[in-house]
């Protein structure tokens, strides 16, 4: 079984292309992939990306991933060709004549994601609802889209900043949640931490030298452990253990630091240690060993095996005080549960060596209620507005914790659950959120301290004679930025109000 890729699939000629392939799937029909890339290649002839490479390189890198994924010869087909109807003189009747109906469909799913009309809400609901609809088509063109936005992300520098922002936070909004639902893990992180510098990208350096600085200090220690837990199962007669050290996305870490006071030292799965065995009944039996060697940390035993979660995630976790009283969290699955963490859905379309190439249905799969769901909802609900509320009822937790609001001119605000006005203003500039007055919320004047809802419209009057935000703002803030600006601007105040008394006097 295929460990993770730290670095994802690098193709910069077919011939790499064609390599990653019969190293996942020595059976693929190499020839067709051949004959998809010459037309490709041909079709896309004299178009250059903005990086000033020639286009096709981003058809190749996105067939590549897919590649490396283990996902069928179809699949990386429909990835080379997933341009061609957008952008060149052919059509999709063109591909589906020269490479069949399966591909013909998978090009014109992915074409059919790539044309948005409207701005602001609009675009943001659209978008969602065409996520939603090819999924409940073919979740194939989904995962074919988030290797081709994968791509784009790593190839944003090329693009003017503004675009380069709405591409990045369009991913953080929609595609790596829907991936996270989807189970992919592994897509997921790599979608959310490229687009991570771009939305954030201060918290993006803060995030990245403190989880570098901390993970250094500790890798000696994480060997040391490493190679003792390796010992103790071997002992115990566990056979073909793996055990590897595997360092937390950047993003998520970043998430979770935010909800804990930005404290490293409450993250207690930074590095956690990943115990791969053979057996279900293998995975309790190292749990029991671990715990019989470290003391587990109270609450924090979890059994996803017996209770899968929602996206299909299925490993025991155990954080333990380890030797010299550090914390450490252990993660233990088989390396099918391993495979099914990393790939989610895309697991049942991928190359098996032991059974030849598969195509099971996704019926009895954890997601399948899921998309159950999203086919009935996409059958049923005409109007937008009705869209996003029956979203809403359905507590789709894709946007779990998070909700997005919006600009009069249509921009999207991403803030914690039950933020307020002025949570939003502070977002949109210091001097709006220190000067705010009166909200409208969806066009009616609303109390500052009102908790807001995804879908709202907000629109901030300021005074520009106040001189600066009342503390009583402090009750109701969510965000961490709102909070400290009201308590720096408040002791502001207070400095110039005393040292307005003082003679010649700076406090
Ligand atoms: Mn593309």
């Amino acid at each position: 079984m295929a460990v993770m890729q730290t670095e994802a699939a690098r193709a910069k000629t077919i011939e790499d292309l064609i390599r990653i392939v019969k190293e996942h799937d020595p059976q693929a029909n190499t020839e067709r992939i051949r004959e998809a890339f010459a037309f490709a290649d041909q079709a896309h002839e004299g178009q250059m990306r903005a990086s000033g490479e020639p286009y096709v390189t981003h058809s190749l890198q996105t067939a590549a991933y897919l590649a490396s994924m283990r996902l069928p010869e179809n699949m990386i087909i429909a990835g080379l060709l997933h341009d061609v109807p957008e952008d060149t003189t052919y059509t999709i009747e063109d591909v589906q004549e020269r490479f069949g109906e399966d591909i013909g469909s998978m090009v014109s799913g992915i074409t059919k994601l790539g044309r948005l009309k409207y701005r602001g809400i609009e675009r943001y609901i659209e978008n969602l609802r065409k996520m939603f609809i090819a999924m409940a088509q073919d979740i194939r063109v989904i995962i074919i889209k988030f290797a081709d936005r994968f791509h784009n992300l790593e190839t944003l520098d090329a693009l003017p900043s503004k675009k380069a922002y709405r591409i990045a936070l369009e991913t953080l909004q929609i595609f790596a949640p829907i991936a996270n639902r989807l189970g992919m893990g592994e897509m997921k992180g790599r979608l959310e931490d490229a687009s991570f510098q771009y939305v954030y990208p201060k918290e993006y350096e803060w995030t990245m030298n403190l989880s570098k600085t901390t993970r250094e200090g500790k890798r000696e220690y994480l060997q040391h452990v490493l190679g003792k837990t390796q010992d103790l199962l071997s002992q115990a007669g566990i056979q073909n253990v793996e055990v590897h050290g595997r360092a937390k996305h950047l993003y998520s870490l970043y998430r979770k630091l935010l909800r804990h006071d930005r404290d490293i030292a409450r993250i207690y799965d930074l590095m956690a240690l990943r115990i791969i065995v053979p057996s279900i009944a293998d995975c309790y039996a190292a749990l029991g060993i671990i715990h019989g060697t470290w003391t587990p940390l109270k609450g924090r035993i979890k059994d996803y095996i017996a209770q899968p979660k929602p996206n299909g995630y299925a490993s025991l976790h155990t954080t333990v005080f380890c030797d010299e009283g550090e914390i450490v969290e252990f993660q233990i699955r088989t390396p099918e549960l391993h495979n099914l963490a990393e790939y989610g859905i895309a697991a049942h379309w991928q190359y098996d060596e032991s059974k030849g190439q598969t195509s099971m249905s996704t019926e009895h799969l954890p997601h399948a209620e899921w998309i159950k769901q999203i086919r009935e909802l996409n059958s049923e609900v005409a109007n937008t507005n009705q869209y996003m509320n029956t979203l809403e009822e359905m507590k789709i937790d894709i946007f779990k914790d998070r909700i997005f609001v919006f600009t009069p001119k249509g921009d999207v605000i991403d803030l914690p659950e039950d933020s307020t006005p002025v949570d939003f203003a502070y977002v949109i500039h210091t001097e709006i959120g220190n000067k705010c007055s009166t909200a409208k919320v969806n066009d009616r004047i609303e109390p500052l301290g009102t908790p807001l809802k995804s879908g709202d419209v907000v629109e901030i009057m300021v005074d520009k004679s106040r001189k600066g935000p009342n503390p009583d703002w402090l009750k109701f803030v969510k965000t961490r930025y709102a909070r400290s600006k009201i308590r720096q601007q408040a002791q502001v105040t207070l400095k110039s109000w005393i040292s307005g008394f003082m003679p010649g006097g700076d406090v």
